[in-house]
């Protein structure tokens, strides 16, 4: 192969060039990436980046010795907008294009509107570092009232990040209980005890029937009848995959590019990784999988063919009120949690899912170590260490 271009200037995209690299490949390497920045690092976006702990130099994920290392041509800040059918030209969105003999997708998801907040002043997602410092200059100042809609993971630790600054907050979840098909409902509650207790309001089991004001929000109104006052409103219900430009190529798209066990589409010199990838039909959207993906689909794209499939370990943590969670595993409906050390009402402890006697998952509060163990017990013979206490 004389060129290789990734599609996507992100957690993934990095990764692949990264390992093209590592992997040997000495040939042209193109990045192109519709945000006009470096790769960075989404996670502190929600977290240290709102509450000022972590700085914008601090987000990136790469030095500049490391990106001359790469030997990268950098097409920043223009979208890719097509592919032919061969997968071997790539149009842009500004009418160039680039010939290609290998493809990696790397385009990850976009956040999922409200429907009707189109062009309403106050009213945020919270996706990329433009959309972060957006957010960022919102909060900064006196105390406003802000509604979060969503209690996923951006609703949570953005609503966290709100708290701390000393804003009045309210998160709305459709769900009966936030984080609940991540969790389960013992340790879904355990999460929504986790808002009450950083001073924050929880509605669940209720959604939102419009966003009232002119040329910015004033409220929310939910479908119960509630009308919540709100200055800055956080829309964080959920991701989409960023599939759009692939439209008319050859890919197979469905919620994600749809891959074999090894990331590689219906073209072999197409390969996907990241949040825009179902991978052997399971699309995973938290940072691990983004960085562990890329190295398996470039070793199949450089071969031509899948001769490595990726060995899925799903984890994902999240950092909010205080507290670090931990979750490694595959947890389904009925899965009983069960207390390993620690307890709940002091915000610290290890805990397993257990069916028929197996452990399937694990999660941990505020106890890194013991999760670095039992994390390490699952994916060897996927028992815990600790015997169900
Ligand atoms: P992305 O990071 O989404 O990158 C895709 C890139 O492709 C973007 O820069 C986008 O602009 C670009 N792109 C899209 N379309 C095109 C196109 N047509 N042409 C060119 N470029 C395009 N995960 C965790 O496990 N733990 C956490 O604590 C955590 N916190 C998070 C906090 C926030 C605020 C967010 C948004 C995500 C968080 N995640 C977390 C999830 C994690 O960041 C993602 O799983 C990861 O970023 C996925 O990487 P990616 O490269 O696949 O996709
Ligand atoms: P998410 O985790 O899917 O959570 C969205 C939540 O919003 C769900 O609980 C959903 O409930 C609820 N919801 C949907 N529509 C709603 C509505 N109209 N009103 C009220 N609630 C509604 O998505 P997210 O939190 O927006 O995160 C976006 C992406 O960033 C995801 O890919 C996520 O993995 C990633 N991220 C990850 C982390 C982390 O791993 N720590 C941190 C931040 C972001 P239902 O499920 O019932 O629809």
């Amino acid at each position: 192969m004389r060129t290789v271009t990734v599609v996507g200037a992100s957690l993934a995209g990095l990764y692949a060039a990264r390992a093209l690299r590592a992997q040997g490949y000495d040939g042209r390497l193109v990045i192109v990436g519709g945000e006009p920045h470096r790769p960075y690092d989404r996670p502190p976006l929600s977290k240290g980046f709102l509450t000022g702990e972590t700085t914008e130099p601090e987000l990136a994920l790469a030095d500049a010795e490391e990106e001359d290392e790469l030997a990268v041509e950098w097409l920043l800040g223009v979208r890719a907008r097509g592919l032919d059918a061969r997968g071997r030209t790539l149009l842009l969105a500004d009418g160039r294009t680039v010939a290609t003999d290998g493809l990696v997708v790397a385009t990850g998801a976009r956040a999922r509107p409200l429907p009707g907040a189109d062009g309403l002043g106050g009213v945020h997602t919270l996706r990329t570092l433009d959309d972060a410092r957006a957010l960022r200059d919102a909060l900064a100042g006196t105390p406003r009232r802000v509604v979060v809609i969503g209690g996923g993971f951006i609703g949570a630790e953005t609503a966290s990040s709100c708290a701390a600054l000393g804003h009045d907050v309210t998160v709305v979840e459709a769900a009966r209980l936030p984080l609940l098909p991540q969790l389960g409902p013992e340790m879904a509650g355990f999460c929504a005890g986790l808002h009450r207790r950083g001073g924050v309001r929880l509605l669940t089991g209720v959604g939102v029937l419009a966003l009232h004001g002119r040329a910015s929000v004033t409220a929310v109104e939910l479908a119960d009848g509630r009308v919540l006052p709100a200055d800055v409103v956080i829309v964080g219900i959920g991701a989409v995959p960023e599939t759009g430009w692939l439209a008319g190529s050859a890919l197979a798209v469905a919620d994600g590019v749809l891959c074999d066990g090894g990331g590689v589409t219906a073209l072999p010199q197409v390969v996907a990784a990241g949040d825009v990838a179902r991978v052997g039909g399971v699309r995973s959207e938290h940072w691990t999988s983004a960085t562990q993906q890329p190295a398996v689909a470039v070793r199949n794209l450089l071969a031509g063919r899948t001769v490595e499939h990726v060995r899925p370990a799903p984890y994902f943590w999240s950092d909010q009120y205080g507290v670090r969670i931990q979750f490694a595993g595959r947890r389904e409906d009925g899965d009983t949690p069960v207390l390993v050390e620690g307890s709940p009402e002091e915000a610290s402890f290890l805990c397993r899912y257990e069916r028929a006697g197996a452990t399937t998952a694990v999660l941990a509060v505020d106890r890194p170590r013991a999760f670095v163990h039992a994390r390490r017990a699952l994916a060897r013979t996927g028992e815990s260490p600790v015997p169900a206490g």
